[in-house]
């Protein structure tokens, strides 16, 4: 499979299982080409309980190396999953100097500074709220995120669905602006086997996303976000059926921040 997975955590941040060299063999096992490490990013300071603390950044690059050592056959690149925070952008410049990174990913977790929408402790907003006005915070910032230009591909584009629950009727409102974004900027998204597992049991974006972006030449990577080595490449097979389906034959590689293009077998 001539396929990379880009989207792995480590224990690093406290919800996931694993050491990087165990995610290394399970890609081997499952056939890929290439992996990524990209947990979730350090704040400057105490932010949450579900990613590491800067004074951890060093243990995170060693965790890597480890991986490299023990698994020198399969090339290991060096990312993060970076949440994008209105007026955080400063920091993610000083995140970027800190290490010879291969590729951020952009992330929308963060729809006000108390509430991340994949959180299930807050599920019951989406219940108690307005689903409009939801879709509206989460891609005004996930637009914002994409023309900040500090990343280099964007996960899980639809992660609000996550719970099950969407605004009604055609959506493709909420995408065309993210979608002009990555036109303008020339940066690639994340297909996503997560939703698979989730309530909503669906590949993030929805297939209108995937239709739209094909016809703007928008380039994509396939990836598992995984937090368990066994999920390393799940459900590879359905997203390749979903995004050949609406006609992409390539998905991106990232290597010191530089992005090349490999066909899908
Ligand atoms: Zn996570
Ligand atoms: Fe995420
Ligand atoms: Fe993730
Ligand atoms: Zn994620």
């Amino acid at each position: 499979m001539a396929l990379a997975d880009y989207h792995l955590h480590t224990p690093l941040c406290k919800h996931a299982e694993g050491h990087p060299s165990q995610y290394a063999a399970a890609a081997l096992q499952a056939g890929l080409a290439e992996i990524g490490m990209s947990d979730h990013s350090p704040m400057r300071s105490h932010f949450d309980d579900w990613r590491m603390d800067w004074e951890e950044f060093p243990k995170y690059l060693d965790l890597v190396d480890e991986a490299r050592a023990a698994t020198p056959q399969l090339p290991i690149r060096l990312g993060l999953e970076v949440d994008y925070l209105e007026g955080g952008e400063a920091w993610v410049e000083e995140l970027a100097k800190q290490a010879p990174f291969d590729y951020f990913i952009g992330s929308v977790h963060y729809i006000s500074r108390e509430w991340a929408v994949d959180d299930p402790k807050y599920v019951f907003r989406f219940t108690e709220g307005s689903l409009e006005d939801i879709w509206r915070d989460y891609w005004r910032l996930y637009e914002k995120a994409i023309r900040s230009e500090l990343f280099d591909f964007f996960a899980h584009p639809d992660l609000p669905k996550k719970f099950g629950h969407r605004p009604a009727g055609d959506l493709r409102r909420y995408y065309e602006p993210a979608i002009q974004a990555l036109v303008d900027t020339g940066k690639a998204f994340e297909v996503s086997t997560a939703g698979l597992r989730k309530e909503v049991h669906e590949i993030y974006p929805a297939r209108e996303f995937l239709e739209l972006t094909y016809s703007a030449g928008v380039p994509i990577v396939i990836s598992s976000d995984s937090h368990h080595p066994s999920e390393v490449g799940q459900d590879f097979d359905q997203a390749i059926q979903l995004v050949k389906a609406v006609g992409y034959t390539a998905t991106a590689r990232f290597e010191k921040r530089e992005r090349r293009l490999v066909a899908l077998d």
